[in-house]
């Protein structure tokens, strides 16, 4: 049976995180912003909602909550402040890398200190900027010596960079193998080597901060190593599903949040006698963003219902682990350009006023510019959910986020 009615308990979520947003987050987002960082009571009110934890286990300390209830919430912090939402503490994308590449004892041991410190923050370290010319994989390396793994190279764009205490690093693990010889490793963001650079001075997610990351012969015990149980790949895939999940339910919230600025001005501002959203030229705007929000939202819970139902279908029809990272990827590269769609036309539609910093319009786009860039980015997803729609085959090229750019469905 399909139905769109949440049930009381997330209503009551949902709710209570909507208000804490509409009276306390977005009064403060300039202030948020010129900080570049949450003031300590925003960031205390978040964590109290229990939202740093919303991806990780309620066996080891998180909320525990259906995907479907995370992305309800997920939507109300995006239309709020989608930077915030990235600037929350938590295990954040270490919570994805751990749910789908750790073993059981692993996640135990890394998990623990999360549910004992709130003020915790985990981060993911995948991207390069200077990719590896000499051959397809990771420049950063790891070198097997005895028991332990030494790493060395530099990770790039790093949500949380300076401020995570453990890192899930991604390096090359075997050289010769390509894409298919990469590995995971859980990084104590105290090891000897591990050097976080400043953070980058980015466009928008302002209370977010983004950085550098060098490690110069970083060594990793053999047991810190995540497997990713059978398909190290297909565990890879189903981590950046998760995360392309909560980025494409934020998503979804900044569109709703430039939609209905624009919405409210085009009812207050006249032309010619008549609110300016008389005239059909930015009606239709209007209802055509509102028409991307709607169906956008429905991607993304269809891709959250996916992801909770997959177990128990798994004896009936049902697509195999790939159709959550399919429909995780249809959803965020539709939610994301939907974003930018009503941030830009937001910006439209409030003339001159849409481009001064007076007015939020051109936070929106700002965020929704930079949230089509996370990985794996809304080209990479569309790329990524037309293989797997169109049957094309899945290289390490098609589906991965890769640091260098390969031919299409090669
Ligand atoms: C908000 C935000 C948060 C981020 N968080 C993290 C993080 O926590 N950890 C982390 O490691 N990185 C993070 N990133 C970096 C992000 O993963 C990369 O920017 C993204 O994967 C693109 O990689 P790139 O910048 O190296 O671009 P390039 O790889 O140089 O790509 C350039 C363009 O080509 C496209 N492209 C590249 N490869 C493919 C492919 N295989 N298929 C289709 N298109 C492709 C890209 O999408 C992009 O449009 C974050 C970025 C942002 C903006």
């Amino acid at each position: 049976m399909i139905t769109f009615e949440p049930t009381e308990e997330q209503r009551m979520m949902r709710d209570t995180v909507a208000d804490f947003v509409k009276s306390k987050l977005r009064p403060r987002v300039r202030e948020v912003e010129a900080a570049r960082a949450l003031p300590d009571d925003l960031r205390e009110g978040l964590v109290e909602l229990g939202l740093g934890g919303l991806a990780t286990p309620e066996a080891h300390g998180g909320a525990g909550v259906s995907a479907r209830t995370a992305v309800l919430v997920e939507e109300e912090l995006g239309f709020g402040d989608a930077g915030a939402a990235y600037a929350i503490p938590g295990p954040g994308h270490l919570a994805h890398a751990l749910v789908e590449l750790a073993d059981e004892a692993q996640r135990a041991r890394f998990f623990t200190p999360f549910a004992s410190d709130a003020t915790r923050v985990g981060a993911l370290a995948w991207s390069e900027a200077r990719p590896c010319r000499e051959r397809p994989g990771f420049s950063t390396v790891a070198r097997r010596d005895g028991d332990a793994w030494v790493l060395s190279g530099k990770k790039s764009y790093v949500l949380g960079a300076g401020r995570a205490s453990t890192y899930v690093v991604f390096a090359q693990v075997d050289e010769a193998a390509g894409w298919d010889g990469i590995g995971a490793f859980v990084v104590d963001a105290g090891a000897a080597g591990l050097r976080a650079g400043a953070r980058y001075d980015t466009v928008g997610l302002d209370a977010a901060a983004f950085g550098e990351l060098t490690l110069d012969d970083v060594r990793v015990a053999d047991a810190d190593r995540l497997l990713g149980g059978e398909s190290f790949r297909l565990a890879t895939l189903r981590m950046f599903a998760r995360q392309s999940l909560v980025a494409a339910a934020r998503a979804v919230g900044v569109g709703r949040a430039a939609f209905e600025l624009a919405r409210a001005f085009a009812d207050e501002r006249k032309a010619f006698g008549k609110p300016i959203g008389h005239f059909q030229s930015i009606a239709f705007l209007l209802a055509d963003r509102l028409m991307d929000v709607d169906g956008a939202r429905g991607l993304v819970w269809r891709a959250a219902w996916t992801l909770d139902t997959e177990a128990e279908r798994a004896t009936k029809k049902a697509g195999g682990p790939l159709e959550v990272v399919a429909r995780c990827a249809e959803a965020f590269a539709e939610a994301s350009e939907v974003a930018l769609r009503c941030g830009e036309d937001g910006i439209q539609i409030h003339g001159g006023a849409g481009y001064v910093r007076d007015v939020l319009a051109e936070k929106f786009f700002r965020d929704a510019r930079q949230l089509a860039l996370l990985a794996p980015s809304a080209t990479t997803s569309d790329q990524l959910f037309a293989a797997l729609a169109l049957g094309a085959p899945l290289d390490a090229s098609t589906v991965l986020p890769t640091p260098e750019i390969q031919p299409i469905f090669t």
